[in-house]
This record gives structure tokens, sequence and C-alpha cells, in this order.
């Protein structure tokens, strides 16, 4: 599910074109093996449309969706964006709909839509939220989260331009993913859209989405206590709040 720009690592390794294809109205499926091309193709048609009008994307290309025959993809997810195509491992096969819907979402989103300016901490949130809420499912990295337990992340993790944010351990970038999942269920998409619109701070809408304290100025650490549904006092700050 990450969304990390991978063109150099896919080069390197290689990537083999899929031999298998299937034509869909909105893009083009590949696979190695034909189990699932015409689920994806429909689910495809199907996600694809909503999610452009949705994001109010102006992006027109075909897309292009590669199910792997390995569980994971090169990054070690379940599925990954790589700017030319969206990759699906085995593993999204529990889940196809849903797995599709989150890559299509950084496909239409974000660089070509009025939700470009959203904080690095929320592209992840927002694509569970908005993939979850179309396909009927609830949060789908809630075992994970249960693992990860309780967190410290430096407030650098909701400020982050995307230099820093490929510094994070893994745990502090699902901590803060986790977030922004919850200010973008929280806000709903309308009030995000209309904050990134106005270039809001990156830690306004955790502010908006009462996850942080409203008149929180200081630098620190923002402590973050997953379950499985974040509540406000989930998330607290190192420092008294001034
Ligand atoms: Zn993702």
């Amino acid at each position: 599910m990450r969304s990390t720009f991978v063109f150099l690592f896919a080069l390197a390794l290689g990537c083999r074109t899929p031999p298998l294809e299937v034509q869909a109205e909105f893009g083009i499926v590949r696979a190695h093996v034909s189990g699932g091309l015409s689920t994806y193709a429909r689910a495809l048609d199907d996600l694809a449309p909503q999610i452009k009008s949705l994001l109010e994307s102006s992006r027109n290309e075909s897309v292009e969706v590669w199910v792997l025959e390995s569980k994971r993809t090169h990054v070690d997810s379940i599925g990954v964006y790589v700017g030319r195509r969206i990759e699906l491992g085995r593993d999204a096969w529990e889940h196809p709909e849903t797995h599709l819907a989150h890559e299509l979402v950084h496909w239409y989103g974000i660089q070509s839509s009025p939700y470009q300016n959203v904080p690095w901490y929320m592209h992840e949130g927002l694509a569970d939220w908005i993939a979850c809420d179309l396909t009927g499912k609830t949060y789908l990295r809630d075992a994970e989260h249960r693992e990860i337990g309780e967190l410290s992340v430096g407030v650098q993790a909701f400020t982050a331009d995307r230099a820093i944010w490929n510094e994070l351990s893994e745990k502090e970038e699902e901590a803060a993913n986790r977030i922004g999942y919850e200010v973008v269920k929280f806000l709903g998409l309308a009030r995000v859209k209309s904050m990134a619109a106005s270039g809001a701070d990156p830690l306004d809408y955790a502010k908006a989405a009462e996850l942080i304290s409203e008149d929180w100025i200081g630098e620190g650490l923002i402590t973050v206590s997953i379950g499985s549904e974040l509540e406000p006092g989930d998330v607290f700050l190192d420092r008294p709040l001034q």
C-alpha cells in the first residue's frame, strides 16, 4: 500500500511485463496467470471513474495494472503505485477491489487534483479511507497496527516533505499514516479539500480533527497509541500544552 516512488528499483530489478492482458475501458490489466484478470478489469471500470470524480482529478491517461506472481511487490507491500503503473501482489487477492481502489487514489490523486497540497502523512490515509469507503470495508491495517502498539513519532513525520518522509522508519511512517486516515475519516473529503486549497499547515489537519491540541505550538514528539480505532485521547504530546 506504500506509494513509494520506485522507478529506479523497478528498473534495477528488470520487472518483466506480464504476458496476459485484459483491456478494460479505463485501462489495461496485465498478469502472469489468468486467475483474477477479469475481476480486476471489472473492478477497474467500476472504481476508476468513481475515484477520478471524487478526487476531481485531471488525469485522463489509461490506467495500467500489473497483477504479480509474487505475494508482495518489490517494496514488500501488497500494492504499489510506481507512476506509470499499479502493481498488486498475490496478497491483494483477499480484498482485490479495496487494494486496487487504494492504488487508484494514488493514480488519480494527488498531483493532479485539488488534494495536491495535502501533507505527506495524509497520502496513505486518504487512499485507505476512500478505498475502504467505496468497497464497504473497515480499516485493513488494524492487525499491523495492533502490533505497533504505542509509538512516539517526531513532529517532523507530520510536517515532512518527501525527503524527510523517505527517511522515517516503517513504524513511524505507519503511525503517521494512521493519523492521516483518522484525520480524513473525521474531517471528510470536502473539508480536507478546502484545507488543501487554502494551504493549511500540516498540523492544522490533525488539530481540526481534534487529534492534537488546537493551541499547541511546540516541537517534540506526538505519541500515538494505536488500537482498532483512534480516539483523540490516543494521540498525545510529550510536553504540557501551551
Ligand atoms: Zn498507498
